[in-house]
């Protein structure tokens, strides 16, 4: 932990840690507080502080590039001369607006649909292969994770998953599909995965290094 800043306060009679965006971290304590608690307070609160930076983290808008991820690809952005859609993929993707903010509601709208479609349908191929039942599948904006499976059933996708190419796609459709039988992480889940997808290992490994990238 090292971006700590100690406020003093007259005021306060109790020690408040805040996360700011960028992670660092705020706390906020009694004027006469000794520093020696305070150090004792961040280190009890350790895992909560790093759980909670990780989130703002993930959270932030990084869009450092003007890199937009589709199914693996990278395209640039451009505004169309003639639109016949609002969002359009062709060399470029192509929105039909100006204004940063509307691309950006567009574009999510857009990458949400897209993900609905392919997602949905690469759950129906290796649920029909593999005989696994589901109730629903539904498409989220979860920050922390990929996909999760309920215990009624239902499979969670997020829908920055369609950025990534559709080889790892399969796999988080396949890890999730595991779920319904193996809930945990243990080795027949990994087995069931791989019976599925033998090449899951190669696109776990893509996704926890490029999947920071998938931003609007
Ligand atoms: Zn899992």
């Amino acid at each position: 932990m090292e971006k700590v800043t100690i406020v003093r306060s007259m005021q306060r009679r109790s020690v408040g840690i805040q996360i700011m965006p960028d992670a660092s971290v705020t706390v906020s304590v009694p004027y006469l507080l000794p520093k020696f608690y305070i150090s004792k307070i961040l280190k009890e609160k350790e895992a909560w502080i790093q759980q909670k930076q990780q989130l703002m983290l993930a959270r932030a808008p990084q869009k450092e590039s003007n890199i937009y991820y589709y199914l693996g690809k990278e395209y640039v952005l451009g505004v169309p001369l003639n639109p016949k859609e609002i969002v359009e993929v062709a060399d470029k993707i192509y929105v039909a607006s100006r204004n940063p903010s509307l691309i950006k509601t567009y574009l999510t709208s857009w990458y949400k649909q897209q993900a609905r479609k392919i997602i949905v349908a690469r759950v129906q191929h290796y649920a029909g292969i593999s005989g696994a039942t589901y109730k629903s599948i539904a498409i989220t904006s979860a920050e922390t994770r990929w996909g999760s499976c309920s215990s009624q059933k239902t499979l969670n996708f997020n829908w920055k998953l369609v950025m990534a190419p559709i080889e790892v796609i399969d796999y988080v459709v396949c890890h999730e599909l595991a779920h319904l039988t193996e809930l945990n992480h243990s080795r027949d889940f990994w087995e069931t995965v791989r019976k599925m997808y033998p090449l899951y290992r190669e696109y776990r490994t893509w996704l926890k290094r490029h999947g920071h990238k998938f931003r609007v």
